[in-house]
């Protein structure tokens, strides 16, 4: 079996974003592969701890991703102020493979952003890094990558846990595990007015624990009092969002000149998509179609607009809206140039979590390297981009940890699902059900 297949067969996929299936990425012709490191997004420490314990592994598997799509170099993009996982990583090193220290800016861990950083090379409009010879893959889908090359499954995933939550930390879960038996374990909320958020402040969204699970996917999970401003701007509706933006907005354009994706050359500009909910005018297609551009890092609303409206909302609506009518963006062939500014406007990480006001929680978290031991688990079919696994277990079935669970079809995208636990299958329904009695 080739190392795709058996990344395939592990259920790998990316597991700082969307969830993309690895083993569809591995297969390109690149020149160099980026091991991602760099987690901007606040509060998160979960993949600071992943380059803390397996080290090894992320550079096992970098070297193995650097094998399969023939790139001659490996850099691991990592903070300069991560000097305990930076020193863990230098341990490790070939001679093909260097650190990269980054400044501690948001988002550096944006793909696009890490490969100009990194490369100076930038991602053409409505393509990938693949486009400029760069693979992006973050360090704890790197370390899987080396864990499946050893058969083992992804089965757990690392997720920092905080805010206003009795025992913060760092800890390994059952992928399954409900997000409502995490904030139990982790001592239950401080307070009773709180709201849950998922993934972190930036990039995250406020979801109920008692109706979803720790996935592949998942790095964090932060309780926020109602009235925190974050929480607030999170919970507020769309048509607010419409209302305020059409009395408020001044079109200063900073939304624009502070946008990430604009200052690396992209023709994104946020003041224009206001400029269309404001005059409630036919747009021009471009400003619509650039929506795709936007890859909603929420620079423009969390912190450059002086009235905290929400262009990056309305890019979102509109993606979801053409992308239902199957209207995608092409490449586009345009040559880019970054913005003579753009060193000047990166966005320390610093005043961005005291602007969004969750500075109070950006604490140094306990880790927790012993993964939990939990009675019951709920494992989504579907955690990754791409078509839905089909069961491949019935009700009453016993499983190991690390039996396939869930497959996809043959020759459609996406990543087969593994047992978190030792257990009986209980429930099917979307998700599988395993319950530790009777294993
Ligand atoms: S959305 Fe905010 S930052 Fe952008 S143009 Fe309007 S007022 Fe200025
Ligand atoms: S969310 Fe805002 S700042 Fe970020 S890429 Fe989209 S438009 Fe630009």
């Amino acid at each position: 079996m080739n190392h795709a297949e058996l990344v395939k067969n592990a259920g790998v996929v990316g597991a700082g974003g969307a969830g993309f299936p690895t083993h569809a990425k591995i297969g390109a012709r690149v020149d160099v592969v980026l091991a991602n490191g760099a987690e901007c997004e606040p509060l998160l420490h979960s993949d600071q701890f992943v380059m803390l314990d397996r080290a090894e592994q992320i550079l096992d598997g970098l070297r193995t991703v650097m094998e399969t799509t023939g790139a001659k170099r490996g850099v691991v993009c990592i903070k300069e102020k991560n000097t305990r996982g930076a020193k863990e990583l230098e341990k490790h090193l070939t001679k093909n493979v260097s650190i990269l220290a980054l400044g501690d800016f948001y988002p550096a861990g944006d793909e696009h952003i890490l490969t100009f950083e990194a490369t100076g090379k930038i991602t053409p409009e409505g393509g990938l890094p693949i486009d400029v010879g760069v693979l992006v893959q973050n360090v704890t889908t790197l370390a899987n990558v080396a864990r499946a090359l050893k058969g083992e499954a992804v089965t757990s995933k690392v997720v920092t846990v905080g805010g206003e939550v009795a025992k913060p930390g760092v800890h390994v879960i059952p992928v399954g595990t409900p997000l409502s038996d995490v904030i139990a374990a982790c001592g239950g909320p401080i307070r009773d007015d709180g709201v849950a958020l998922l993934n972190g402040p930036m990039m995250g969204r406020l979801v109920e624990p008692s109706k979803e699970v720790v996935t592949k996917t998942t790095g964090g999970l932060f309780l926020l009092p109602r009235d925190n401003p974050l929480a607030q701007r999170l919970s507020r509706p769309l048509s607010a969002d419409i209302r305020l933006s059409r009395g408020a907005c001044e079109q200063c354009r900073y939304c624009t000149d502070f946008c990430p994706r604009y200052l690396q050359g992209h023709s994104l500009k946020p003041h224009m998509i206001m400029r269309v909910m404001n005059e409630q005018r036919e747009p021009e297609v471009e400003t619509v179609t650039d929506s795709f551009l936007c890859c909603e890092c929420g620079v423009c609303d969390l912190f450059a607009c002086p009235l905290s409206l929400s262009p990056r909302r309305f890019y979102r609506e509109f993606k979801a809206s053409l992308s239902a009518r199957k209207i995608w963006l092409r490449k586009r062939n345009k040559k880019c140039e970054a913005d003579l500014y753009r060193e000047h406007r990166r966005v320390p990480k610093g005043k961005l979590t005291r602007r969004i006001g969750v500075s109070g929680y950006d604490l140094a978290p306990e880790f927790h390297g012993k993964e939990w031991d939990v009675d019951a688990v709920e494992i989504p079919l579907s955690m990754h981009i791409g078509v839905a696994a089909e069961p491949v277990v019935r009700i009453g079935d016993k499983v190991g940890r690390g039996t396939v669970v869930g497959k996809i079809a043959s020759g459609k995208l996406g990543a087969d699902v593994h047992a978190s636990i030792a257990g009986v299958v209980t429930k099917i329904n979307g998700r599988i059900r395993i319950e530790r009695r009777g294993a």
